[in-house]
């Protein structure tokens, strides 16, 4: 009950490899939540879950594209979920998984790269590869499915309707975020960089910065043009104006750390004040106490703005 516990916990990030060893098999309950949803046209959604059910838990959201030559996935969800994405993939194409995109590094967004074979190319940032070559998942023998393929700032792939292009903007959630853009459908994939409305998770272990999380988003905001729809690394799909929004809500979030930094308060002093903007109502502040929380994060702001 303990271990499960403090899995369910840390899971609720959806971002902690290490635990993830200790994961065995995805619950049925979780298996059956990975719902398909059409998006737009081509471009469908294999649903995760919020945190606050963990026995549902199984990732983070997929996008499922059907192109000409078959089918762009990007993210694979926690191990033990590949034969549910294919299951979901093949009640909407007979097209085969041709390419895979990882946002970034984490478990719950790699975990089943491995089900789809070493011969599907995957595709991921450079930083990210890097990461991933650390995790047990990628390790020895299983080498062979790292990403093949990787690029530093946009690559583009396809054309036309069919047309998908990643970017990466700098640092956030780690180092090596890719935000994927359906161009034809106005649509992005934001990865953990826009998990859910919540106080940023930042994994300063894979490169990840909350300066930069706001830098990068702001950077994101003011570069890309023509998208009106998002989808979330946990939330299903927001509009790009709640995108906008939580641009605003990361750098308000770092102006005033640091302020209050300024003003000489410490870093547990300055926790202990912060208040919720009320423009911002309803954005969760301490998704859990480990890891996205008030204090973490101005602690993190900090040693940032001190180097
Ligand atoms: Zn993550």
């Amino acid at each position: 009950m303990k271990r499960i516990l403090v899995l369910g916990i840390i899971v609720s990030l959806g971002c902690l490899t290490l635990v993830l060893s200790a994961f065995q098999a995805p619950s049925p309950a979780a298996l059956s939540a990975a719902k398909i949803e059409k998006v737009k046209d081509n471009l469908y959604i294999i649903t995760g879950s919020g945190a606050s059910d963990m026995n549902t838990f199984s990732g983070g959201t997929s996008a499922v594209f059907i192109t000409d030559s078959g089918v762009v996935l990007v993210d694979t969800k926690l191990p033990g979920l590949g034969p549910t994405l294919m299951d979901r993939i093949k009640s909407v194409t007979n097209k085969p998984v041709t390419t895979i995109i990882n946002t970034h590094t984490h478990s719950d967004h790699v975990g089943s790269n491995e089900f789809f074979g070493a011969n599907v190319e995957t595709i991921v940032q450079e930083n990210t590869k890097a990461d991933m070559a650390k995790m047990d998942e990628f390790k020895g023998d299983k080498a062979k499915f790292l990403p093949k393929r990787t690029y530093k700032d946009k690559l583009t792939l396809g054309k036309g309707k069919d047309e998908v292009d990643l970017f990466y903007f700098g640092p956030g959630h780690t180092n090596g975020d890719t935000f994927v853009i359906f161009p034809a459908l106005r649509t992005m994939h934001a990865g953990d960089m826009f998990a859910w409305k919540a106080i940023p998770y930042v994994d300063t272990g894979n490169g990840g910065s909350i300066t930069g999380h706001a830098a990068t988003l702001a950077k994101v905001v003011n570069t890309v043009k023509n998208v009106d729809t998002i989808i979330n690394g946990h939330l299903p799909t927001t509009t790009w104006n709640e995108l906008k929004e939580y641009a605003d809500f990361t750098k308000d979030f770092v102006d005033w750390a640091a302020n209050e930094m300024k003003a000489g308060k410490t870093a547990d002093q300055a926790a202990a004040e912060y208040k919720l903007p009320a423009k911002y109502k309803g954005y969760v502040v301490t998704v859990n106490e480990q890891f996205a929380n008030v204090k973490g994060n101005v602690q993190t702001i900090y040693n940032e703005l001190k180097k």
